[in-house]
């Protein structure tokens, strides 16, 4: 695929965003632990260990990708729970449904390719919902947020885990060489795609800060909003409950 991504209208970036996903999927785990130098397992894990789930719960993995995030959610809510993976991109959604059936994983699971600013899912549904590095890539964040609010149960926890802003000034430059000429120069090596690891860079410069996500997320009707930073705020997760 060849785009150049600053010149695509914001109406093309569903389209844009779907070319990136099935480009990249047969790599995207490969290139997550290069490009991160495996430290997004360590990110992840905390998101998920620190989550509000008991086990038997219901949860929803939105952008749930190639599973890493449900995979871990499996361990919190054990056999008797149910975890419904959700994802637009139908190549991303094959690879975790692959992954997950090849470790034994059927039982309990479901997988539905649906687009998160519009969900299929009835009001009052599930017990947590998360959405890890997926709401950056979504169109329209305060109706992703909306349909995620929507879908909770009363008392339920949505959690975000998102690249945000670097908060020391020292780290800032090593950061943007390590986005903006590692990176794509990474995706182009192992991936054969400099432009996919170019968009995902620039993805996260567009991304709302700390501050302004946890607005979105009062905006949209959660309750008790709050963030954490993780090593210095590369990435934040946020949490917002259903009152
Ligand atoms: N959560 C996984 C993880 O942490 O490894 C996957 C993250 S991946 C960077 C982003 C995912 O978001 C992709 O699988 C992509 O298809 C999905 N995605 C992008 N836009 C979406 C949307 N509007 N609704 C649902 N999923 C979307």
């Amino acid at each position: 695929t060849h785009f150049g991504f600053r010149d695509v209208p914001t109406g093309d970036k569903q389209k844009l965003v779907g070319e990136v996903f099935s480009s990249v999927a047969g790599n995207y785990d490969l290139m997550n632990d290069l490009m991160s130098l495996g430290i997004h397992r360590v990110w992840k894990r905390y998101f998920v260990a620190t989550a509000q789930v008991r086990t038997g719960d219901r949860v929803l993995d939105l952008a749930g990708g190639t599973g890493d995030i449900a995979a871990l959610l499996r361990e919190r809510v054990g056999d008797s729970g149910e975890l419904v993976l959700g994802d637009i991109n139908a190549s991303m959604l094959r690879v975790g449904r692959d992954r997950m059936t090849d470790r034994g994983q059927v039982r309990g699971f479901g997988y539905v390719q649906c687009n998160a600013e519009t969900l299929p899912f009835p009001d009052n549904s599930f017990d947590l919902v998360t959405i890890a590095f997926g709401l950056r890539n979504v169109t329209d964040k305060d109706a992703a947020l909306r349909e995620m609010l929507r879908v909770l149960k009363v008392g339920g926890q949505a959690r975000v885990l998102e690249f945000s802003e670097v908060k020391a000034d020292w780290f800032r430059p090593i950061y943007d060489f390590h986005s903006f000429k590692v990176l794509p120069r990474l995706g182009k090596l192992f991936a054969r795609d400099a432009d996919s690891y170019q968009y995902l860079a620039e993805s996260i410069r567009k991304h709302p800060p700390q501050d302004a996500l946890k607005a979105m997320m009062e905006a949209a009707g959660f309750a008790r909003c709050r963030y954490r930073n993780l090593n210095g705020g590369i990435v934040a997760i946020h949490d917002g409950y259903k009152a």
